[in-house]
């Protein structure tokens, strides 16, 4: 049996990452920037106002106090979005707006709360010190300044610094295109009638969720019975239209219907592992079609596919966008109760975390057919190979589920 960690390395070898494009805004979310993002521009392009209020000169207003306020002539008024330069002489004020140019003269700004908010002339009741309320050119950014650097993945505060730097694109990998397909004649499509032998899909269903919730553009194949020849031309017509294909069923040590394995093993570029964890243990992973897609051949089990998509695709669909695997550390948290683990094979058991009390509960029902503990677990926990048992009060890595 092949280590987890080897298999994936093995997996992440095998991917290359997508090629960048310039995608606009809208595209670029969920991307990750294939070039750092600098700054062409100063951010503020140029000296405005951070309140509504007078852009005065400082010295103007130095002796106003609320029982000796200073009046001041009102000359003009500027807003948001007003591109004339007005000139403040002495002795007067502008009225300004939060976002406006400042006069060229002014060298500080009023806020309204601190006078009488007076049109033609003003009462100012406070000394307002040079610069105050003024947002200087360049305070966020200067030209040449690095704004992302290449590897950021592109979420919402990502998007709205390239936009407000000017950028409408950005040189980026999309998410990979998923493809999610499920095999089994035993499957029946959920909302639909059962009768006794079949079963609901569940698996296309949540691996597409899973897909969807790293960003991916997932789509999800009807459902194949288990018949190698339909198989194969699914995945050979999904192959040309998706980056990652992930397929659930048809994998494992049963013989003839193992149909994934029995269409697969053909083309050659596909191999079939057994790995060290449970569960999870039969895997298959290789490339496929003319664009030689990355494709997963995850075991039908439920529980077995969810945690092998976590082990292994979630890495393989990072890797696509160029973007390093996570190496943080898990979290440790304290068994509540024991628990077991066969000797050889890391085990990932449903648990529920309680991260402020560093503890964590195994759930009951770890069986690998048994998805109603999956969706009661927010963690997995981990138990090393050599492990065959863990008394409660033992120290164990937790992976945290979203
Ligand atoms: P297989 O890997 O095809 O031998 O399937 C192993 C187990 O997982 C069997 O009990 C299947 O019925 C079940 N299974 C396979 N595919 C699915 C699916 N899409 N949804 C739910 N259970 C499945
Ligand atoms: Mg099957």
């Amino acid at each position: 049996m092949q280590s987890v960690e080897s298999y994936r390395d093995e997996i992440l070898a095998a991917i290359t990452p997508l090629p960048p494009a310039e995608l606009n805004l809208r595209e670029a979310h969920g991307a990750v920037l294939a070039a750092d993002v600098t700054a062409t521009w100063p951010l503020p392009g140029f000296d405005n106002s951070a309140m509504d209020g007078y852009a005065v000169i400082a010295a103007d207003v130095a002796a106003a106090t609320d029982n000796s306020p200073v009046r001041l002539a009102v000359e003009a008024e500027v807003a948001a979005g007003d591109t004339v330069h007005q000139t403040l002489t002495q002795g007067r004020a502008i009225k300004i707006m939060t976002g406006a140019l400042l006069p060229d003269g002014a060298d500080a700004v009023v806020p309204v709360e601190w006078t009488d908010g007076g049109t033609d002339s003003v009462l100012i009741s406070r000394p307002a010190e040079k610069g105050n309320a003024v947002r200087r050119t360049g305070d966020d950014a200067r030209p040449g300044d690095l704004l992302l650097p290449a590897g950021t993945k592109l979420g919402a505060a990502q998007i709205g610094i390239l936009a407000a730097a000017g950028h409408g694109s950005a040189l980026a990998r999309r998410p990979p295109r998923l493809t999610v397909i499920s095999t089994g004649n035993e499957l029946a499509e959920p909302g639909t009638p059962l009768v006794p032998g079949m079963i609901w899909d569940s698996n296309s269903h949540m691996l597409a969720a899973a897909a969807r919730e790293l960003g991916c553009q997932t789509t999800r194949h009807p459902t194949l019975p288990d018949d190698p020849a339909e198989v194969l031309a699914a995945i050979a017509s999904a192959a040309a239209a998706a980056d990652l294909l992930v397929t659930s069923g048809g994998v494992s040590m049963g013989g003839e219907h193992d149909v994934v394995k029995a269409a697969l093993a053909e083309l050659g570029t596909v191999t079939f592992r057994k790995v060290a964890m449970q569960p999870g243990m039969p895997q298959g992973f290789g490339l496929v079609g003319e664009d030689r897609t990355p494709i997963f051949t995850l075991p039908g089990n439920p529980v077995s596919a969810y945690v092998s998509f976590r082990m292994f695709v979630v890495p393989a669909a990072a890797a696509l966008q160029d973007q390093q695997p996570e190496r943080t550390v898990p979290p440790t948290a304290t068994l509540t109760d024991s628990v077991r683990s066969p000797q050889g094979r890391r085990s990932f058991l449903r648990g529920i975390y309680d991260r402020a009390a560093a503890a964590v509960t195994p759930l009951t029902g770890q069986a690998s057919h048994q998805i109603a503990s999956l969706a009661r677990a927010n963690a997995l926990i981990v138990v090393p190979e050599a492990v065959t048992q863990l008394p409660a009060g033992e120290l164990v890595q937790v992976i945290e589920l979203p």
